[in-house]
């Protein structure tokens, strides 16, 4: 049996309350962007492009404010996110959110999403022809969230979206560019380490050296550092 939240329904609704508390601060969000993007999670749903659509439980679409200025993407769902169709809500997910909300903002603030929406059995890392198959999603998603920044966590979201062999360890901490397709604008993409890796190389380097990254995604936003 699946097990889907009407995660949209919440999501549409934490951002009408988010834009109306904030005296219209964000941007607007178009109701065909709220549209299309529940489209693309219900593609994703029904999704058998690959393998790994027959070994789910739940698709993980992602999940967050239309409007978001900031992405995060990670890599694809583990057991707790397969088993609740969404993002980012296992260990590492906690981290994310302690992440978050040590920049001063809220989960339905930001959007949160991976490279592949269904999990791959054993955490075995996603396939090519996988993340071939699946990268049109999340291509779409950015395309109409159009975030100013794209926090790219881990290794692996970093190289797939940026299309280079560097390590995460060279990458990290630079800004760098992500091309959504001809004739749109590149945006900006900050890898960083995946909440995962922090939580196995739990040292003060590792989390300074997250840290601040994210002072520098939230200073090029002109967004208070807490
Ligand atoms: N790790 C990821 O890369 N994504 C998730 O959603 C959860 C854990």
């Amino acid at each position: 049996m699946t097990n889907q939240p009407d995660t949209n329904k919440i999501i549409r609704q934490h951002a009408e309350m988010a834009e109306f508390f904030s005296g219209g601060v964000l941007p607007k969000v178009e109701p065909k962007n709220i549209k299309e993007l529940e489209v693309i999670a219900e593609e994703a749903r029904k999704c058998q492009k690959c393998e790994l659509g027959k070994l789910r439980t739940n698709a993980v679409p992602g999940e967050g404010n239309p409007a978001a200025r900031i992405m995060f993407v990670g890599e694809g769902p583990g057991a707790d996110e397969d088993a609740q169709g969404r993002p980012f809500v296992g260990r590492a997910g906690q981290l994310l959110d302690k992440i978050i909300k040590a920049c001063g903002l809220k989960r339905q603030d930001v959007w949160i999403g991976n490279i592949i929406k269904c999990r791959p059995p054993d955490n075995r890392d996603p396939r090519p022809e996988e993340v071939v198959a699946c990268i049109p999603y999340l291509q779409r998603q950015i395309e109409l969230i159009n975030p100013e920044i794209i926090v790219a966590l881990g290794a692996h979201a970093a190289k797939t979206l940026l299309d280079t062999p560097k390590a995460i360890g060279q990458l990290r901490g630079i800004f760098q560019e992500y091309i959504p397709g001809i004739g749109h604008k590149p945006i900006k993409l900050m890898p960083t380490f995946h909440p995962a890796y922090l939580l196995r190389n739990y040292s003060d380097d590792n989390r300074r050296k997250v840290w601040e990254d994210m002072k520098k995604v939230l200073t090029e936003l002109n967004l208070p550092v807490p």
